[in-house]
């Protein structure tokens, strides 16, 4: 039976709002309710299938995977007869008392949870990209009872609290409650023997390790989807994905900004003041800077597409080169000597040599004078 999209079943947008699938679904409800339309299959099958579309367009968890994957992604098998999760009957509690309670319930049918892997890499393999493996836990069928989780020779019996109905019927005055039946939680069915190796899960945690195609470019934050790598589904239920989340570890020489590349190059006073070729490193290999003479400390120097292409394309970023003059240390006798006549010559000069230094100092000057002009006045 190919069934119908279910935004088409609710006559709603596919961006349709909570409270629009809601409405729709109110609407259609009190159309076709069994209750209106007795001995009317026809209503009765519209009825059922608006009821569907409904428990998974209300719930945002089964939406999204609906919208991803379709019926595929939100299949519980034949009943959607309102089970322990059926989260429509409060809507419509007051209308209908209990009526969506009923139905025979078939067995459930689970996608398999998503995983989330967080892998390291270096920051040069996530610029150039790299396939890596990696090892992820994950649950299968185990074999030794074929999923069912009872011993072998024994199997799963129906439940003999609710007949395998997976709910109860309470009476309580006026009225008739339904509840998950407690005995077998909602399934229907009870293990005595439970399966040794599975211990009645009917499933067991294994390894795997997959081959992961990281591609060029990825940053911090971005995640990679492996389609159906998730946890096993229950009673045939779609596996479900495997997200592996990329962190880039810090970098010694290198810190990425989008597709930019910072770092810090010391360069020594002599080179700040001729000017000089320096070897800078990018991902790729070493270039040559050339910097210009009376190259202030903390100047950022941009090499145009040294940086990285994002993962989402576009152009390559570049790479930002900020020089830190160093002091010298550790002079000997002759350097010291050096520095002395130097700064001699420096003040010789005037402010020529030093503008900020002297501009800073007029300022502090000026500073003084205003203050103690306050005083006085
Ligand atoms: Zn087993
Ligand atoms: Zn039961």
């Amino acid at each position: 039976m190919s069934k119908r999209d279910y935004y088409e079943v609710l006559c709603v947008e596919k961006t349709a709002s909570e409270v629009e699938i809601k409405k729709a679904y109110r609407r259609l409800a009190m159309k076709y309710h069994p209750d209106r339309n007795p001995d009317d299959t026809e209503a009765e099958a519209k009825f059922k299938e608006a009821k569907e579309a409904y428990e998974v367009l209300s719930d945002a968890q089964k939406r999204a995977a609906y919208d991803q994957f379709g019926h595929a992604g939100v299949e519980q098998g034949a009943g959607m007869g309102g089970g322990p999760d059926g989260n429509f009957s409060d809507i419509f509690g007051d209308v209908f008392g209990n009526i969506f309670g009923g139905g025979h319930r078939g067995e459930r049918v689970y996608r398999g949870a998503d995983l989330q892997y967080n892998l390291e890499l270096s920051l040069e393999d996530a610029v150039h990209g790299k396939t890596v493996k990696i090892r992820v836990p994950t649950y299968v069928k185990c074999n030794k009872c074929n999923g069912s989780g009872a011993k072998k020779g024994s199997s799963p019996e129906t439940c003999s609290t609710c007949h395998g109905v997976g709910q109860v019927r309470m009476q309580q005055g006026f009225f008739s409650l339904q509840q998950t039946c407690p005995t077998c939680h909602g399934t229907g069915k009870v293990i005595k023997d439970t399966c040794d190796a599975c211990h009645g899960e009917g499933r067991i945690q294994e390894h795997k390790t997959l081959s992961v195609k990281v591609p060029a470019g990825v940053d911090t934050g971005d995640r990679i989807r492996l389609s159906n790598e998730g946890e096993a589904g229950q009673n045939g239920g779609p596996p479900g994905d495997l997200y592996v989340h990329v962190h880039v570890k810090p970098h010694d020489i290198f810190t990425r900004e989008g597709s930019d590349l910072y770092c810090e190059v010391p360069i020594n006073i002599a080179t700040a003041a001729l000017g000089g070729t320096l070897e800078v490193p990018t991902l790729d290999g070493r270039i040559t800077l050339k910097v210009p003479p009376e190259t202030q400390s903390g100047k950022l120097f941009r090499l145009r597409n040294k940086g990285v292409r994002s993962v989402r394309g576009g152009v390559q970023g570049d790479l930002l080169c900020r020089v830190i003059v160093e002091t010298p240390v550790k002079l000997n006798a002759r350097q010291k000597e050096l520095l002395q006549e130097f700064q001699a010559t420096l003040e010789e000069g005037g402010k020529s040599h030093s503008p900020k230094a002297h501009s800073w100092l007029d300022g502090v000057k000026k500073f003084f004078d205003d203050m103690k002009q306050n005083i006085g006045s």
